[in-house]
């Protein structure tokens, strides 16, 4: 959301002994955690494996090979074909066990009088069972990836460079990592100020959508009665932060949802912390839900954000896209295909994503979510050519308002939230514009035609590079460390 810097890259002050990594096992639970430990994540080590770790399924793999699609009037699916109104939602899981691995993400315990430190007490991870101060584990309806199945949707030359530029630019564990750690050291280090402050890690880090370079966020959560004014808190913090050895350079940033802004110490890795902004961890689980629900998902959703960010269009603060809204503006157009690659799971499935969902049972939200199939087997390079088309031309701006909740396209109405606005992006919880940021008109306008030329470029050429340079932004990912 906020524009990145690029600094020398440094060594971490935590191999410096600053405070080493925890000899806890690479699993973070937050039902057995300390209270340190509010997200969860698998970290085997520097490897690259995908961000999360799934249970193994007890059942067949609910990824089947792509399907040929049952189309009743045998005429071949155009992959511009997309229904604005209507959304035709397919079910076909007929499994009698359609809940087929979770995500080794829990929900923090509520903080109770007695809790151990943070870093204290990480023991008894239980992978298959919820503990008995929990429900089961959260379900997304998401499968484990592998990267032979995604390469099924990846047989032309532009699928295949989606990939590409996928597996060398998406997080990793390692990264994940290195947030968490820090993390848990910051939770520990507010909680000397504010006791019942718990930290989550939310945004791209968390969502399934980040890329390597992809920046951390965070929400500080402060309970109680007392009605905490963000910026106060905010400058308390960046009294504390700046007496802490593992961080530097911190900003405070007073936007409307202010934030404070810093770096690890002698790292490329940056933090945007804001304080009780929730709606953050709920929008972050839903997200995660959609990112794993179809192989397609985090590669479309990668590649869209690098071509943003490439053409200059991706930067909230210069009153472009925030990546928020790019992520929001890709599921819309995927649930409004013909044949939708994904449903409206806030309308499938409302109470897992109930927006007056107690925080700290959010990530568990998404439990008994079955896996979703669609019968659109369109290829990556099919689905990105769509998109593009989809926005250069027939999405109508002055007169649409996007709507992941309902997996359509709502008409805008007059009301203040939309009236006068260039985009008009709904947050699925808040139900507010999420792209209020692109207010001027030049900018609209440059938005626009990057949809227009890229839509017509990729068209005619069907290479990736034609829109943005893959070996230039591979090599940067990849040098990350
Ligand atoms: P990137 O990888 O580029 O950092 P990101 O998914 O973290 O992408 P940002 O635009 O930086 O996206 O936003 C971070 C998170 O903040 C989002 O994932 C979302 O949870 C939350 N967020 C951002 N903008 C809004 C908004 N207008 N309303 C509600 N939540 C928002
Ligand atoms: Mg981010």
């Amino acid at each position: 959301m906020y524009p990145r810097s690029a600094a020398p890259r440094g060594r971490s002050p935590y191999s410096n002994g600053l405070y080493p990594p925890s000899p806890a096992p690479p699993y973070y639970d937050y039902n057995h955690q300390s209270m340190a430990a509010v997200n969860s994540f698998y970290a085997p080590g520097l490897e690259r494996l995908p961000a999360y770790e799934w249970k193994p399924s007890p059942f067949p793999s609910p990824v089947l090979p792509p399907r040929t699609p049952t189309m009743t009037n045998g005429r071949k699916r155009q992959n511009d074909e997309y229904s604005p109104h209507v959304v035709k939602r397919q079910r076909l899981d007929s499994s009698p066990h359609p809940i087929i691995g979770s995500p080794v993400i829990q929900a923090p315990r509520p903080h109770r009088p007695g809790d151990a430190v943070a870093g204290s007490s990480r023991s008894s991870f239980d992978r298959s069972y919820p503990s008995s101060h929990s429900s089961p584990h959260p379900q997304v309806p998401a499968v484990p990836e592998s990267s032979s199945s995604l390469r099924t949707y990846a047989k032309d030359k532009l699928s295949g460079q989606m990939v590409d530029l996928f597996e060398a630019c998406q997080q990793q564990s390692s990264d994940l990592a290195r947030k968490e750690m820090c993390r848990t050291q910051l939770q520990q280090d507010i909680q000397r100020v504010y006791a019942v402050g718990r930290l989550y890690l939310t945004g791209s880090s968390m969502n399934g959508l980040g890329c390597r370079s992809s920046d951390a966020d965070l929400c500080l959560v402060l309970k109680g009665n007392k009605r905490q004014d963000p910026i106060h808190v905010l400058s308390v913090l960046q009294r504390l932060f700046k007496t802490l050895s593992y961080i530097e350079r911190t900003q405070l940033i007073r936007a409307k949802v202010p934030i404070l802004r810093f770096r690890e110490k002698g790292s490329d890795l940056e933090f945007d912390l804001n304080v009780n902004n929730t709606v953050g961890i709920r929008n972050t689980f839903l997200l995660r839900s959609y990112a794993y629900a179809d192989l397609r998902i985090r590669p479309m959703i990668l590649v869209v954000k690098k071509w943003a960010r490439h053409n200059q269009i991706n930067d909230a603060s210069k009153g472009t896209l925030s990546s928020y809204t790019l992520v929001l503006m890709v599921l819309h157009y995927l649930q409004t295909l013909k044949e939708p690659v994904l449903p409206s799971l806030q309308r499938d499935y409302p109470e897992c994503f109930n927006p007056l969902m107690d925080i700290d049972i959010v990530p568990e939200g998404p439990k008994h979510i079955p896996s979703y199939f669609s019968r659109n087997q369109s290829s990556l390079g099919e689905l990105l050519l769509g998109f593009l088309k989809y926005y250069a031309t027939y999405f109508r701006w002055d007169k649409q308002v996007i709507s992941i909740r309902e997996a359509r396209a709502l008409p805008k109405s007059n009301s203040q939230e939309w009236r006068n606005k260039f985009i008009c992006v709904e947050e699925p919880f808040e139900r507010n514009n999420v792209a209020r940021a692109v207010h001027e008109k030049i900018k609209f306008e440059a938005i626009k035609a990057q949809f227009v030329e890229s839509s017509r470029i990729l068209q005619q050429r069907k290479d990736l590079n034609s829109i943005l340079p893959v070996r230039t932004i591979i090599n940067k990912e990849s040098s990350r460390r």
